[in-house]
């Protein structure tokens, strides 16, 4: 049988085990502010513990049941790629990347996805499981010691933020289908006793499920929206992305709407741009249109959609068809939607040369020995 990990485990379930195990309440309290304030690496390092409670954490605890086989870095180490064997054998990964001002944790939520979205190397996958709360908040604990462990070594990376600020859940697995597990992720990092992330410092991207949104509009915490669009239109939608057949795109611009008129939030649109398929200056006026609320799909109350876009240059996979857009496409598609007054930026890309960037994540490594730092 596993030890008990520490990173899935609630606080009331800590006091449980400091029950247990004959201790006063307030060790739980104090390995709970080890954990997620001083981000200790081990118990070991918990040192306002008495040794010999150090000594059976370290005895009949992990941290986290995430085991760390290997990172692979980019970007002239700004970007991190960690992939993590889960207890029953199946691959995660998680991206860190470190900017001057912010360090940004891509978080999966789930070991492969069961949407297909056709450009995207973890639909290939299929569903494998749900992640459970631990095992997304391990991922976020992770970035915040490999932080701590880039800064000690005083590498290339000379200036960077000393913890995460940032956490988006755009990694591995669409996050709604993983609901209730995701949110308990989302208010252990938010616990102002403990992470203390603030909530407009979270990130969730949907592919489009419309319960999910409804769910997250009626939420106290105000967690970031991010939509994957990439169509202007149900008939192209739903062939890059199957889920347009039982979400089109009329309810998916309802519930949003309904988003940004409840919460005040603007929501932000991700666009990915491949050559010949959804990138002519005739869809992203359809699209801007749309965004505009002069478009079609029950989007034409003259109402402009409180949004941003997000265009993302296509990342190529192994064995597609699928092209990447060219520079001058991009710009172009880019134009018209400013020139049609729609707030539109093009993704500053990290990671592509690791698969590390949007789409790339299959919880496989290609082997350049140069990029490697083994940590198991
Ligand atoms: S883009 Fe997101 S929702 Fe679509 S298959 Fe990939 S991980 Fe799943």
């Amino acid at each position: 049988m596993q030890t008990p990990a520490l990173y899935n485990l609630t606080l009331s379930e800590i006091e449980a085990l400091m029950r247990a195990w004959g201790q006063p309440a307030f060790r739980a309290k104090q390995i709970y502010r080890q954990l997620y304030v001083n981000v200790a690496a081990d118990p070991a390092a918990m040192s306002d513990l008495p040794a010999a409670l150090r000594a059976r954490l370290r005895a009949e605890t992990r941290m986290g049941s995430l085991a760390l086989d290997q990172v692979q870095v980019g970007d002239e180490g700004l970007t991190r790629k960690a992939r993590f064997r889960l207890d029953d054998g199946t691959t995660i990964e998680t991206v860190l990347m470190i900017y001057l001002d912010r360090a940004t944790v891509c978080v999966s939520t789930q070991a492969g996805c069961a949407m297909g979205c056709v450009f995207c190397a973890t639909g290939r996958l299929g569903l494998l499981r749900n992640l459970t709360p631990g095992e997304m908040v391990a991922q976020v604990l992770w970035a915040s010691h490999e932080l701590r462990r880039v800064a000690d070594e005083g590498s290339a990376v000379s200036v960077q933020p000393s913890r995460v600020t940032n956490v988006v859940f755009m990694g591995m697995g669409e996050p709604f289908a993983n609901y209730d597990r995701w949110w308990a992720a989302v208010e252990r990092l938010h616990d102002p006793q403990g992470f203390n992330l603030g909530a407009r410092s979270m990130t969730v991207s949907t592919v489009g499920l419309v319960p999910g949104i409804r769910r997250l509009t009626a939420e106290a915490l105000p967690i970031n929206l991010a939509i994957s669009l990439h169509a202007p239109d149900d008939a192209l939608r739903s062939t890059l992305l199957p889920v347009n057949v039982r979400y089109p795109l009329a309810d998916l611009l309802a519930a949003t709407r309904d988003y940004t008129q409840q919460t005040g939030r603007r929501v932000s649109f991700e666009y990915v741009l491949l050559q010949g398929q959804n990138d002519h200056p005739h869809q992203a006026l359809a699209l801007a249109k749309l965004l505009r609320g002069h478009g079609a799909y029950g989007a034409d109350r003259g109402v402009p959609l409180l949004c941003h876009v997000n265009l993302i240059p296509w990342n190529p996979l192994p064995d597609s068809s699928l092209g990447r857009s060219e520079h001058e496409r991009v710009l172009a598609f880019q134009r018209v939607l400013l020139d049609y007054g729609v707030a539109c930026t093009i993704r500053v890309e990290r990671g592509m040369g690791i698969a590390a960037a949007c789409g790339q994540l299959a919880g496989v490594l290609p082997p350049p020995p140069s990029q490697l730092s083994s940590t198991s």
